[in-house]
């Protein structure tokens, strides 16, 4: 059985169809990347699986766990945004454990388990600094290690790495990948950039307009595109 399962994952807008029956699996410490052109409906994906919207049709199951009528907070699912909006009062460290300060953890518990993700996303030294102190890249950092601190069972990125420098978001993306091996921690790692989804994905689900219209492994979808949208997409094509 799997780890994720979404079936049949429908929603409009007004009366648009945004997402049209969408079915997705992972398993356990997969990583997906779901690519596709802006709009195709990648965000409201996620937010679907997160509950920051709700759907008109579908299941979610999460570990056994069906979803849909679970608040956002219920849900065991982390989530980072292209923007990192990290607490700007806050320094790294309290960045990081804020939400096991809001589970009312004990704070030696909290010490602990922050410095692991300070040494995790290699941002020991900047453990006192605050959020405009740090580089995108390094924010990113830390707002990867914040969702990380509540130890979901899946996570979801959007874009992460699209307000950063080219040279940034190469390194990133291979920190990003390594991070998520070790840990063995489910992602789903949403993009635009197909070299992006290439490099770090397990398995690639490309979307258009709120379908997934192939999948398979980064080789499959380079060498056996299915359309001329995947091929066009994904750079296979003259
Ligand atoms: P992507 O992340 O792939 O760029 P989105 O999921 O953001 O695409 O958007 C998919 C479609 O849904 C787009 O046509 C977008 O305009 C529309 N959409 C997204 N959010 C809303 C919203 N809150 N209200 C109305 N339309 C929306
Ligand atoms: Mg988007």
């Amino acid at each position: 059985m799997s780890y994720l399962k979404l079936t049949g994952i429908t929603k409009k807008f007004g009366g648009t169809l945004v997402l049209n029956q969408v079915d997705l699996t992972a398993s356990k410490g997969e990583m997906i990347t779901l690519l596709g052109p802006s709009g195709c409906g990648k965000s409201t994906l996620l937010r679907c699986i997160s509950g920051l919207t709700d759907l008109e049709a579908g299941s979610i199951a999460l570990d056994e766990r069906e979803l849909t009528s679970l608040a956002p907070r219920e849900r065991e699912v982390g989530m980072v945004f292209q923007s990192y909006a990290l607490f700007p009062n806050l320094n790294v460290m309290d960045n990081i454990g804020y939400g096991l300060k809001m589970k009312g953890i004990k704070k030696e518990v909290i010490r602990g388990r922050v410095d692991e993700l300070l040494k995790l996303v290699d941002l020991t030294d900047k453990s006192h600094a605050y959020p405009h102190e740090l580089s995108g890249g390094q924010q990113q950092r830390v707002a990867l290690a914040r969702s990380l601190a509540v130890q979901p069972k899946l996570m979801l990125l959007d874009e992460p790495l699209s307000a950063l420098d080219a040279k940034i978001r190469k390194n990133l993306r291979m920190e990003i990948r390594q991070l998520q091996q070790k840990m063995g921690m489910t992602m789903i790692f949403v993009t635009h950039d197909q070299e992006e989804a290439l490099m770090i994905s397990d398995r690639i689900c490309v979307m258009n307009q709120g379908r997934i219209v192939q999948e398979g492994s980064p080789e499959q979808i380079y060498t056996a595109p299915r359309s001329e949208f995947v091929a066009r997409f994904i750079g296979n094509y003259n």
